[in-house]
């Protein structure tokens, strides 16, 4: 099965009322992984690459490892997405290696740190929607600043100004009629990375989850029932898996999260893609922290690397579990490229 357009994984998610988890990857293990886990759980499922994914990769080790994937499990429904696209050349460049799905973030400028404009947001959003669609390509816009930094890219809010950069609906209605993008990543305070929060428990000392604005992902829904919002910056740092990096001499103190309880909040009101990266990170490097540990003669890179993709496995395939896309990879027949022209036309 070639890969499938995004728009009709989203389509199908908002039918059946599930979210889908969009994975980040840089290499074979993380793919491999992600695959597997989408056989095994019967999964759609929606592999992302950041700009420092493929500079980190070199874009054409990433093509074929996306190619190798889909010919491995033909039966698998997946898009390739690029994640925070900062251009339009970007974008271009992503869709010329096959990627079905392209996220024009057109809330920073193409520096990937200075805010935009609302109207240089729309400006750009358009320009991408007006390049994709005749190729039958889906287009992620995103309205509103995240907080945090990945790959590079990021604002770097604050706590304080990630509050004044979160989605405005009334605007969000405006955004997608204007553009007419596939999906919304909206700000609803969720940042990027493992550090989300700075709030600790007054008594117990505890670190909390950041607060998140769920009433405007539900205030979204309510005015555009049928737009497939997007959540960035979406993984729980599970406690565990911070535990087992500590405890092999790691040094992550107050890495904190998103429960997934609010993950299924923001997906049972029109959130249908959720990002998730970090998780992936933590598993990957607790697993090879303990072999470093254990078994400090061990020198052959899979000694590691097993363990690490294994590791990230469990991750994904309770990820898709949480999110409800399992089970759902064989209800519909998966449109191509084409087909999707016929439809934007
Ligand atoms: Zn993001």
């Amino acid at each position: 099965m070639p890969l499938v357009p995004m728009r009709q994984i989203l389509d199908e998610a908002a039918k059946g009322g599930y979210g889908v988890g969009a994975f980040n990857v840089n290499n074979m293990e993380q793919i491999q992984a992600i695959m597997q886990a989408a056989n095994d759980t019967h999964s759609p499922v929606i592999i992302q690459a950041s700009r420092g994914a493929l500079s980190y990769s070199k874009m054409i080790y990433l093509k074929k490892l996306m190619e190798a994937a889909v010919e491995e499990f033909p039966h698998i429904p997946v898009s390739m997405h690029l994640d925070h696209g900062n251009s339009l050349e970007t974008c271009k460049e992503a869709i010329a290696l096959g990627f079905t799905s392209v996220m024009m973030d057109g809330s920073l400028a193409a520096d990937g740190k200075t805010p935009n404009t609302y109207e240089q947001n729309v400006q750009v959003t358009c320009d991408v929607v007006e390049y994709a669609h005749p190729l039958g390509v889906t287009v992620e816009g995103e309205l509103g600043v995240l907080g945090g930094i990945e790959d590079g890219h990021g604002a770097g809010l604050s706590e304080a100004e990630i509050e004044d950069h979160l989605t405005d609906p009334a605007q969000a209605e405006d955004f997608v009629a204007r553009t007419q993008l596939d999906a919304l990543a909206v700000a609803i305070g969720t940042s990027h990375g493992a550090y989300k929060s700075g709030r600790k428990d007054p008594v117990t000392g505890e670190m909390l989850p950041p607060t998140l604005a769920m009433d405007r992902i539900h205030e979204i829904h309510a005015r555009m029932p049928n737009c497939h919002m997007v959540m960035h910056g979406s993984s729980s740092v599970p406690r565990e898996l911070v535990d087992i990096i500590n405890q092999y001499g790691g040094n992550m103190p107050d890495a904190f999260g998103i429960p997934v309880e609010q993950i299924q909040d923001g997906i049972a009101h029109g959130v249908r893609k959720v990002n998730v990266d970090t998780d992936s990170r933590l598993a990957i490097t607790g697993a090879i922290r303990k072999v470093f540990a254990e078994s400090p003669g061990k020198f052959d890179p899979r000694d590691y690397l097993r363990p690490a993709r294994e590791a990230a496995y469990e991750v994904y395939v309770a990820r898709m579990k949480a999110f409800g896309q399992a089970g759902h990879a064989t209800d519909y027949t998966p449109l191509t490229l084409e087909d999707m022209k016929e439809l934007y036309k």
